[in-house]
């Protein structure tokens, strides 16, 4: 098998298992409880905590832990929103066309409930031009999941704090691959893109103002500070610890691994004659995003799942079908063709140099055996 789907999931790397398996099977007492056990449990709930916001340089008290990215977007989005239209402040708020549907569905929806939103490209320029006295808020995520481009995160939240509006970072094809050292109010992070399971997450608050409070996203018996309420899954909690501080820990040289396989990919493209073009612009080394000219994704789909080889459209899948991506319909508003032919390749810590070979050599057989279909067919009798 060759995986080359890590930005649609990575599997669980055997540090976070031993984590969560330590807490499932030794240490499963529920944090609420004021005996020994309970005690324990919430020193390793607290000590993940403090370990997450030593590793990602931010303050303990701004994490908050989720089920993943879509409720920490959901979360975010929807309390600033309603926050800042409650102290009067408009109802305006700027968000690029490139957003994971946990961020562009909910734009959607609170526009049905009377905000303005506003769709841009993800440049400053854009926002600035688009944002006037009623802005409340400024959305942009820091990598683009389909095409790997990198948003200018600092410059946007730099002016957004200057601006005194909120800014909310989708940070999950960012986080634990580029430090978060701009400034933001709220980020969010899933933990199934980093080594640990599905069903994880976080939501990093931190307002510029401390009367944008966070409001409570579920009542109960006020975990989370009170403002997400359940029995908290310290297990997969441990277990995101260890994927962050592991991942923060391998930034650099996971980087390095990146930039090098990406030679490789376009080299072996290139030397197997293969007519491609790289989508999307300032794109990171470990999303690659490839229009193969003249070849339909899905057959290019089909073809490798049956050579065991597992990749993306550059389509976005949706309940498991292909539709048009938003993403590259946004890029290329003009190139139907671009859509249906893009793949998405996407590199984790196990990928080596043998993969993309391997990937480059199916393709090349792929579409020699169209060719050579395609002229026996088209023989004249
Ligand atoms: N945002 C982006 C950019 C993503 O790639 C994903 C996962 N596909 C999400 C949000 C949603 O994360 P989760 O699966 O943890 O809800």
């Amino acid at each position: 098998m060759i995986y080359l789907d890590y930005a649609a999931t990575t599997p669980v790397c055997p540090e976070v298992a031993e984590a969560i398996q330590v807490a499932l099977l030794e240490n499963f007492g529920n944090p609420s409880s004021i005996h020994q056990l309970g005690k324990k449990a919430k020193q390793q709930l607290e000590s993940a905590r403090r370990r997450i916001a030593t590793a990602l340089g931010v303050n303990r008290e701004a994490i908050y832990f989720t089920s993943g990215a879509t409720e920490a977007n959901n979360w975010a989005i929807r309390s600033q929103a309603y926050q800042a239209r409650a102290l009067g402040r408009g109802n305006r708020i700027i968000c690029t066309t490139i957003e994971h549907p946990s961020v562009a569905e909910v734009c959607d929806v609170l526009q049905a409930e009377g905000f303005e939103i506003v769709y841009v490209n993800p440049t400053l320029e854009a926002f600035e031009e688009a944002s006037n006295e009623q802005t409340i808020g400024w959305i942009a995520m820091a990598v683009n999941n389909e095409v790997g481009s990198q948003l200018p995160s600092a410059a946007l939240g730099a002016r957004a704090q200057e601006r005194g509006i909120w800014f909310h970072v989708d940070a999950v094809q960012s986080v634990g691959r580029q430090a978060i050292d701009y400034p933001f109010t709220s980020l969010a992070v899933s933990g199934h893109k980093l080594y640990a399971p599905k069903g994880i997450g976080i939501l990093v608050y931190q307002p510029w103002q401390k009367e944008m409070t966070l409001q409570p996203l579920v009542y109960g018996g006020g975990q989370e500070r009170s403002k997400r309420s359940g029995t908290e899954n310290t297990p997969y909690i441990a277990g995101l610890a260890t994927a962050i501080e592991l991942a923060v820990a391998n930034r650099d040289t996971f980087i390095a691994q990146c930039e090098q396989l990406s030679r490789v990919l376009y080299d072996e493209l290139t030397s197997a004659g293969i007519d491609y073009e790289r989508n999307g612009d300032e794109q990171v080394p470990y999303i690659h995003n490839v229009w193969l000219k003249g070849q339909l994704a899905s057959q290019t789909l089909i073809h490798m799942d049956l050579s065991n080889i597992y990749l993306s459209a550059g389509s976005a899948c949706s309940a498991g079908s292909l539709v048009d991506s938003r993403i590259l319909t946004a890029y290329y508003p003009d190139e139907p063709t671009r859509w249906r032919e893009s793949i998405r390749l996407s590199f984790g810590r196990e990928t080596t140099e043998h993969d993309i070979q391997l990937f480059v050599q199916q393709l090349k057989q792929l579409i020699e055996r169209k060719q050579q279909l395609w002229h026996s067919h088209n023989k004249p009798n």
